[in-house]
């Protein structure tokens, strides 16, 4: 790329939301870029397994995420690996900074930047981060075969990577704040039936123990009668939910109080032509399915007014004979 360019529709984030946007864009024949800044398939190429994605019984995450990137790339769409560093709305079209200088202008921006894990904030969390810390089993579970870990966290998430480090570790602590687990029935009973998990109920870890190799235990709050303990462990994998990635979002589009992205049912934000998709948005469920629905829609919408866009003349200023007849 040697020049700024001018497209129909620029989608930020590579992720299943970001792909199925740049699908469907391909098939409204939208002049479409998808700016990515690391791989494509975001947090789903960290998933050990996806058994809940329609038309696969079973498929690992990153396979799942080549496939959406297999069936984008089938259609032709443009990708440019780089990081975007500002979205700037404006009144004909959209500006869209990267880190490499570029700008890219666009009639629509759809912006796919997922989320991130969020953190316990408790001390040694960020110093033992890569030495013990970890917010990715796939990424990290090798590393303690046959040994202790902790995970932290009762959704989904914690209960889909505590069964992964169980085929690894030799045991397995769950710790949740609570006397029940958020996580879904399935997962649930398969979590009942790993002897090698233990739940440890109203506890929440305060400390992070380590020594010169690394974390060694955690310390550990009993959430009703306040007494803690030490546990010894030789990894911390923490899976308490996640924030939005709403850093990208321009001033004057409504977030909740949680920083996502509040939309109408076309995915489309306060401000016309800029949509916002996926983990980004505010909604009732945070799934794959979802974000690639979403990226359907905020494509569909996004098709409808790239089309108005460019029916409506660039100026909106009278033409002058007109203003002088009678
Ligand atoms: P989540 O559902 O929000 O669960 C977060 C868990 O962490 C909850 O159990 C919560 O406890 C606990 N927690 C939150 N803050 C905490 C803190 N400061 N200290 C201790 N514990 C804390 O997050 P998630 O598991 O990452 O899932 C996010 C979304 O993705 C969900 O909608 C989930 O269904 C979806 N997901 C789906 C799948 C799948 O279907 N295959 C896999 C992964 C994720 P409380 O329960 O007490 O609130």
């Amino acid at each position: 790329m040697t020049e700024d360019t001018f497209y129909d529709l620029i989608i930020v984030g590579g992720g299943p939301g970001g792909l199925s946007a740049g699908i469907y864009a391909m098939r409204a024949a939208l002049k479409t870029v998808l700016v990515e800044k690391g791989i494509h398939g975001g947090q789903v190429t960290m998933s050990d397994e996806v058994e809940n994605y329609p038309g696969f019984t079973h498929i690992s995450g990153s396979e799942l995420s080549m496939k959406f990137s297999e069936h984008a790339g089938a259609y032709g769409l443009e990708t440019i690996t780089d990081e975007v560093t500002a979205i700037e709305p404006g009144l004909d079209c959209h500006t869209v900074k990267l880190a490499g200088g570029h700008e890219l202008k666009s009639y629509a921006v759809i912006i796919a930047t997922g989320g991130s894990p969020r953190k316990l904030g408790i001390p040694g969390e960020d110093e033992y981060y890569g030495k013990g810390v970890s917010y990715c089993a796939v990424c990290d579970g090798f590393f303690y075969r046959n040994k202790t870990v902790v995970v932290v966290g009762g959704g989904d998430s914690a209960a889909e990577e505590a069964l992964y480090l169980a085929k690894i570790a030799e045991k397995v602590y769950i710790v949740h704040r609570r006397d029940a687990l958020r996580a879904g029935m399935i997962l649930q009973e398969r979590i009942k039936a790993e002897c090698r998990i233990e739940i440890l109920w109203n506890t929440v870890p305060v400390r992070i123990n380590a020594d010169e190799s690394g974390v060694c235990g955690v310390r550990l709050k009993d959430t009703q009668n306040g007494e803690e303990r030490d546990l010894d462990t030789d990894g911390v994998f923490i899976f308490i939910g996640f924030h939005p990635n709403n850093e990208l979002v321009p001033a004057g589009i409504r977030q909740n109080a949680d920083g996502y992205v509040v939309t109408d049912e076309k995915c489309e934000s306060k401000l016309p032509g800029i949509y916002a998709i996926g983990d980004l948005r505010e909604k009732y469920a945070r799934q794959i399915v979802v974000s690639a629905a979403d990226g359907c829609t905020a494509a569909l919408a996004a098709a409808h007014y790239v089309e108005n866009k460019k029916a409506v003349p660039e100026t909106c200023e009278i033409p002058a004979e007109l203003l002088q007849r009678e």
